[in-house]
């Protein structure tokens, strides 16, 4: 019975899925590499370009308008009026349109796409011990891995994000198998937060060795969690792993009020992991003290703020202003399952407007500015890549999004810069080029059945469902 109203529940979300998307998303299997030009794009004559660079517009945002941007192979080679085109290049008319780096998620958790729905009245401890804790003494096969994982970043592409940080619970070696082909097939960048199953890092190492080293567009962090007991004993053994490597090391913290009696903060100095610096990145920070926030900051620790899930799990709403104020760099996350759908502008709403519901103030930080820059380049800069992404500069890589403004959602235009936090929606965005290469074109998805994909999440989580508990 259980396993059959989850099965109609999960069609009746893939119809939806379906019609919602099937004006913008090619069915047809296609091969990632027809996405690029040859050499690379010339996006003509666009009338608002965030670049996100205040060196080369004006503003946080570096704002122009009517200029061009030139992609050559997977960097970001000049922008500016009247640019002259190589002749190998496809030329992209962005008259009427905006350009601005593509989204960075800053913590998210892929495979919990399967589990959209799951638990809708539960807190945080409720949620994961219905939909998640009994996935870790349970099957969940390399297949089923790989269907969860490509469902979330498919509709991640389609809402403009071009890298995301997938913190990976790691049930089993055949489920992180298939999480990594899929993040690989993605065509996304990425970095992958792997929960370390093996004390010595092991499975970290051979991880790295077989899916990231050789792929340009993968990076990956270690995951533990801040808690005393046997996850302190953990949380050491992966800042070991994370120091021997020079990856970064990824926890939440503090996402709910009741993780303030396991004292997180204490866990986190034992462990070595505050030393780690702008190398740690937590994920939540909303059950801060005062002397919590000072700390993290003098350590150059980093934050990912979920205003959705924190919103749908009761977590609480991020002290961002005073985090922001302390000198904490901080990214927009969608945090998995908990959000249910992937809406990067659904998420910068809610940071704008949690934190105007709370101070009743709406000057408050995150401004709209603030949010578009947090969800680009400050997600960059939690990642250490800002000299590689998050922003439209000349050298770093073509990760960017082109949107369209002229729907119904959105016309007509006043004031764009505000339109793109209150007014987008996924649809909007008609462009996502990662390292040079596009992944949605003209409104339609490139490389990716969509029906095939629809059909393996179901059989996926008709696998898995009947563990979770009802
Ligand atoms: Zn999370």
């Amino acid at each position: 019975m259980k396993h059959a109203s989850s099965g109609v529940v999960s069609s009746l979300l893939a119809l939806l899925l379906a019609a919602a998307c099937s004006q913008e998303l090619e069915t047809g299997e296609e091969a990632l590499s027809a996405g690029g030009g040859p050499g690379g794009y010339l996006i003509r004559d666009a009338s608002l370009v965030l670049t996100m660079d205040s060196g080369l517009g004006s503003g946080l945002l570096g704002t122009l308008e009517n200029v061009d941007i030139l992609v050559v192979g997977d960097q970001i080679a000049a922008v500016g009026p009247n640019l002259t085109a190589p002749g190998d290049v496809r030329v992209i008319d962005a008259s009427g349109l905006i350009v601005m780096p593509g989204f960075v998620d800053t913590h998210d958790h892929f495979w919990q796409s399967l589990i959209r729905g799951c638990a809708a009245d539960d807190d945080l401890n409720g949620w994961l011990n219905r939909c998640v804790f009994p996935l870790n003494v349970n099957p969940f096969s390399e297949e089923d891995a790989y269907a969860g994982v490509r469902l979330s970043t498919t509709g991640l592409i389609n809402t403009g994000v071009t890298t995301g940080v997938d913190w990976s619970h790691n049930f089993n070696n055949d489920f992180m198998r298939g999480n990594l082909r899929a993040l690989n097939d993605s065509g996304m960048r990425y970095s992958v937060a792997m929960f370390g199953l093996n004390l010595d890092g092991s499975d970290i190492r051979a991880a790295k060795e077989e899916f990231i080293d050789g792929h340009p567009l993968a990076s990956i962090q270690a995951a533990g969690h801040p808690a005393p007991g046997f996850l302190e004993f953990h949380l050491a053994s992966m800042v070991a792993v994370a120091n021997e490597l020079g990856i970064m090391l990824h926890v939440h913290l503090l996402e709910n009020i009741s993780q303030v009696a396991e004292d997180p903060m204490t866990v986190l100095r034992n462990t070595g992991a505050l030393d780690m610096g702008d190398r740690l990145e937590t994920a939540h920070d909303i059950h801060l003290t005062d002397a919590d926030i000072a700390e993290l900051a003098l350590h150059g620790v980093s934050a990912s703020h979920q205003p959705l899930s924190n919103m749908r799990l009761a977590s609480g709403i991020m002290r961002y202003p005073d985090l922001s104020a302390a000198g904490l760099t901080i990214g927009l996350g969608l945090d998995g399952g908990t959000n249910d759908t992937p809406d990067t502008f659904n998420n910068m709403r809610a940071a704008v407007g949690l934190q105007r519901a709370k101070s009743l103030n709406s000057h408050e930080t995150p401004t709209v500015d603030e949010v578009l820059f947090a969800s680009t380049m400050g997600g960059a800069e939690v990642l250490n890549m800002e000299s590689q992404i998050g922003s439209l500069t000349p050298g770093k890589k073509a990760d960017l999004i082109i949107i369209d403004p002229n729907q119904l959602n959105w016309a007509p235009q006043l004031r764009p810069i505000n339109q793109i936090v209150f007014n987008g929606q996924p649809q909007n965005v008609t462009w996502v080029i990662v390292g040079g290469r596009a992944l949605k074109r003209d409104g339609k998805l490139v490389g990716v059945n969509v029906s095939k994909l629809l059909d393996d999440s179901q059989v996926a989580i008709d696998n898995i469902a009947p563990f979770l508990v009802p």
